[in-house]
Order: structure tokens, then C-alpha cells, then sequence
């Protein structure tokens, strides 16, 4: 029996069921999944996807969206270069392809954020096309299964891999949907990094068991070779919240940076996390406001006083590669400072539901409004 069939009859009994953006045919909400669920586990996405969808049905309607109101709902997911470029691809759908996603893979690669995978996943579920997919998971089931054993981020690992993804694929276009949701669910349900189905005790099964390379050779949980994790580097920073009665001052991030274009608080340059933080006071807070990283905008500091300024307990946050410490001040101001345009602004906090905020910013403005 080929690959194909073994899959998508193993996927006819063990493939997960019930998710809202499975056995659909347009291209809009087969993308917009699969952008959610990269880096993003199923079951958040679950939820969010189909939030995202009601306020967004369509790529007309988020093409037209307000690029706040699309990083707002993407808010907790992390990164946010995904939501940007969601956003930026809807609206090149719009004016270079009449609204209508390409059928061509080459064109759909070219489009913001969708990769040669994605590309893959679209045009098999949307047009049966017979394009292979490779993700993380699909990597690792083809590595086992043929017994490619070398460094998955080397170049030729991966063409080796891409010719092995294309050979499998089944005959029939009818079958191409099915079978790439077949190989997606069995690298993220059976062909796992830890427990693969073929090691489980007592009874160990898997379909691929009698061809599968890195069973038939015991090394399944040698194959994939493992990268060498680097140390996250620590870095530590004091934020500042700033209030002047309905309204907080929070500076919309550069797109490229940490968190980009979300909005956040001001904030220190990151320092090592062994450097004692200067303790922030009535006295030298002007100062320090100064030393915020603003970029050309200008605050007029002197326009109104602060006249409070409350320490809180630091927040640790874990970001893919870094850790990072934030040391959080509230500053009650008499008057609000005056600003010229730029991305510092004040904001009501009635809006704060309104704009895309870290995960951890929000949580600390909802915990310092009780
Ligand atoms: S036999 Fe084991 S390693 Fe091979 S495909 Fe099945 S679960 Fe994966």
C-alpha cells in the first residue's frame, strides 16, 4: 500500500474531527487558519479563529480593517508579524488579484507571510493542487520515515525533503485535501517529537511501523538530529505608566521591533538583567521619561506634574529567544503632557479593549485599573 493510502486511511480513523476551519474550500479561511495555528496551539486557536472570522469573513473585510482593530484581536497570540502581514496580504489580494486568491503557487508564495508550505497547504485544500506541504511536524515524519537524518535547518536536508513531500503525494487530485490533513495530524497527533505511537507501550502501533526507517533501526527519537539549544539571553527594563485621570500615555511600537505596531507602555532601553535598576523617583523621573525610546517625538515634560510615582512588582516575560524583566512604575500626572504627532498619544483607558496590546501590558493595565 502507497504512503498516500496508508495515511488517509489511518486519517479515517484517528484524524482529529470537530475543528472549525477543517473540509473548507476557501482559500481566504484555509489561509487565515493556517497563518493562525503556525507557532499557535490548537486548542487557543480554536477560539480565536473563529472570533477572527466573525469580525473578519472575508478578505475584502479585513483588507478594509483598521490595522489596530486586526492587532487587537490578534492580541495574545504573539507574533505579531503575522497579524501585520495578514493585513498587508489581504490588501495586495485586493489590488493585484481583483480579490480573488491566486491559484498559482508561485503567486501565492509571493504574497506576504505564506511561505512555500502555506502555499502548499492553500492550493491542496482550496484547488486540489498537488503541492506538498512541509512544516515542522511533516519534517519530522519524512525524516523518520526515510531515515534523513541530518540538520533540518540545513538547505539540503530540506530539498531532499521537499522531493520526498512531492513523490508521496496521491494520484487522484480528489484525494489532495484529505491527505494533506492526513499528514498534518499524524506529525502533530502520532509522529510526535517525544512520544511517537511506535514507542508507546504495550501494544506499540503505527501504519508506517513495517517501512519506517527510524523504527526499523531504533532510532526514532534519534532521527531528527536535535539542534543545539543556545541559552535565552536576559535582559531587564523599567516601563512606565503614565495617567492623567481617563487616559494613559502609550507609544505604538516601530513595526519592526519587539511587539511591533502593537502599543505598550514607555519604556528604558533593555539593560543585562545582573545591572541593579535605578530606583525611579519624583525627582529624577523627568529625566528618565527623556531616556525613553521615543524616537524624534517630543514630550512636553513640563506641562504638568507627576505627581506620584508607585513601583510594582516586576513581570518576567518569556519571548521566543529572550527573557525579559520589566521593572512597571505608575506616574500620576496633575495635567497631561503636550505631544507632538508621532507614535507617543494619549489613550482613553475606555479604549484600551480597542488596540492591539502585549499580552503582558494588558494584564498589568487591567490588574493596575481594580
Ligand atoms: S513508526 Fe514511529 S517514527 Fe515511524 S512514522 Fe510511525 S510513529 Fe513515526
Amino acid at each position: 500500500m502507497s504512503f498516500a493510502t496508508t495515511i488517509i486511511r489511518w486519517h479515517a480513523k484517528y484524524g482529529r474531527t470537530g475543528l472549525p476551519w477543517q473540509n473548507k474550500r476557501d482559500p481566504y479561511a484555509i489561509w487565515v487558519s493556517e497563518i493562525m495555528l503556525q507557532q499557535t496551539q490548537v486548542s487557543t486557536v480554536k477560539e480565536r479563529y473563529q472570533l477572527f472570522m466573525k469580525r473578519f469573513p472575508t478578505v475584502k473585510s479585513l483588507a478594509n480593517a483598521q490595522i489596530d482593530e486586526v492587532m487587537a484581536l490578534w492580541s495574545g497570540l504573539g507574533y505579531y508579524s503575522r497579524a501585520r502581514n495578514l493585513h498587508r496580504c489581504a490588501q495586495t489580494i485586493m489590488t493585484e488579484f481583483s480579490g480573488e486568491f491566486p491559484r498559482n503557487i508561485d503567486q501565492l508564495e509571493s504574497l506576504p507571510g505564506i511561505g512555500r508550505s502555506t502555499a502548499g497547504a492553500i492550493a491542496a485544500f482550496a484547488y486540489q493542487a498537488h503541492t506538498p506541504i512541509l512544516d515542522a511536524n511533516v519534517k519530522r515524519v519524512l525524516s523518520r520515515f526515510f531515515g534523513i537524518a541530518g540538520d533540518l535547518q540545513n538547505q539540503k536536508t530540506t530539498k531532499e525533503l521537499w522531493l520526498k513531500a512531492q513523490e508521496l503525494l496521491p494520484k487522484s487530485a480528489e484525494k489532495m485535501p484529505v491527505y494533506t490533513q492526513a499528514l498534518m495530524d499524524f506529525g502533530a497527533t502520532w509522529c510526535t517529537p517525544k512520544q511517537a505511537k511506535c514507542m508507546a507501550e504495550p501494544s506499540a502501533q503505527c501504519p508506517m511501523m513495517k517501512s519506517c526507517f527510524a523504527y526499523q533501526s531504533n532510532r526514532v527519537y534519534e532521527i531528527p538530529a536535535k539542534k543545539k539549544k543556545s541559552a535565552s539571553p536576559s535582559f531587564q527594563t523599567q516601563m512606565f505608566l503614565v495617567e492623567c485621570g481617563e487616559f494613559v500615555l502609550l507609544e505604538r511600537r516601530p513595526p519592526k521591533a519587539i511587539w511591533g505596531g502593537l502599543y505598550s507602555l514607555l519604556e528604558l532601553p533593555w539593560e543585562q538583567l545582573d545591572v541593579a535598576p535605578v530606583k525611579i523617583t519624583l525627582r529624577n523621573a523627568p529625566k528618565l521619561i527623556k531616556q525613553t525610546v521615543l524616537g524624534e517625538q517630543q514630550i512636553s515634560i513640563n506641562d504638568g506634574q507627576i505627581i506620584s510615582v508607585t513601583a510594582c512588582n516586576p513581570i518576567d516575560h518569556i519571548f521566543s529567544h529572550r527573557r525579559l524583566r520589566i521593572y512597571p512604575h505608575i506616574l500620576q500626572l496633575k495635567k497631561k503632557w503636550s505631544l507632538t504627532p508621532g507614535n507617543v498619544m494619549w489613550v482613553k483607558k475606555s479604549h484600551l479593549g480597542q488596540i492591539g496590546l502585549p499580552q503582558p501590558i494588558r494584564l498589568f493595565l487591567e490588574s493596575s485599573s481594580r
